[in-house]
């Protein structure tokens, strides 16, 4: 199934309920808000940003005048387009860059999410901004981590990747990789690091340790689109524990039913900066809240 795909058709039951309606009442959104409310949860967007999502649309639609030549329909699609551009941050976020060379980015996330892929893939997406980069390989629990980092990075990509193997402690190879950084006057460097299965506390430490050496000007978590309902509990901690700037969505190609997407913000309040959308080094660009809403509405 197309990503979205029920929560488009969950919500075009909503509209259809309100064909041949002259104006929005507070009965006559009843049923069309319990739709919206289903198709969202169905979408694995989090209770709690549901909750509060519903409760916005329907003030504004009681509390919209009337609007000569607009249907209440298309009035209504109207509210739940703004509020979910509005739930997904509004505007673009932009990466920060540090005004001191090199700018550090640190990757943070659970295994299997694509972190190693996004790593590669945000050297070459920076790199076509004209800014020189250089990759750290902090993946220690996965040997073959490392040597896809050193293969994308270096063959594919063309950065150079700093490599130390998988007995050195992640903040030691984030100190020697960083020191390399500035040896090499690089403009970013960026570090990815090892994921777990589950959140635990043994990759929290390792990675607050590694957050203390690199003092990153942005730290981005990995999430993949097709995390349901968990995403919102998952980014919260990660906010919570090491403190992230933003987070990246990959997997954006598959079928997710989109409820990360929609809950990261709200959750946590840091937007999704980019998102990942397929397995070549191309495949990442910025997350347009707006154009998000736009699929979602069909
Ligand atoms: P890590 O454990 O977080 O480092 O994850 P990897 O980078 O090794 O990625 C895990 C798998 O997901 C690999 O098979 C990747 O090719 C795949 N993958 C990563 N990003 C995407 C994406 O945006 N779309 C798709 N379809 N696959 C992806």
């Amino acid at each position: 199934a197309e990503m979205f795909g029920q929560l488009t058709s969950g919500l075009e039951s909503a509209w259809n309920k309100l064909k041949g309606e002259e104006v929005l009442t507070k009965e006559n959104i009843v049923e069309p808000m319990r739709d919206i409310r289903r198709a969202l949860l169905e979408a694995d967007v989090s209770l709690p940003v549901v909750r509060r999502f519903i409760q916005d649309v329907s003030d504004q639609a009681v509390g919209t005048a009337l609007i000569r030549g607009v249907r209440p329909d298309q009035q209504l699609v109207k509210i739940v387009s703004d509020e979910l551009v509005k739930l997904m941050g509004g505007e673009v976020s932009e990466l920060v860059f540090s005004k001191t060379k090199p700018s550090v980015i640190l990757l943070a996330g659970l295994q299997g999410v694509g972190k190693t892929t996004v790593s590669a893939k945000l050297a070459l997406y920076l790199k076509k901004l004209g800014k020189s980069c250089m990759l750290i390989a902090g993946d220690v629990y996965r040997p073959a981590a490392i040597d896809q980092l050193v293969i994308l990075g270096e063959r594919v990509v063309g950065v150079p990747v700093y490599a130390a193997g998988t007995d050195v402690k992640p903040a030691e190879i984030a100190r020697q990789g960083l020191a390399e950084a500035r040896k090499k006057n690089v403009d970013v460097v960026i570090m990815d690091t090892a994921g777990r299965l589950q959140i635990d506390t043994a990759m929290m430490g390792e990675l607050k340790d590694v957050k203390k050496v690199l003092n990153p000007t942005e730290v981005l978590l990995v999430v993949d689109a097709m995390t349901g309902q968990e995403a919102a509990a998952l980014v919260t901690t990660f906010n919570v524990e090491i403190g992230i700037t933003g987070a990246i969505l990959t997997k954006l190609d598959g079928d997710s039913r989109g409820g990360a997407a929609l809950s990261v913000k709200e959750v946590s309040g840091k937007p999704i900066k980019l998102v990942g959308r397929g397995e070549r080094m191309e495949d990442l660009e910025p997350f347009y809240p707006d154009r998000m809403a736009g699929r979602i509405l069909g």
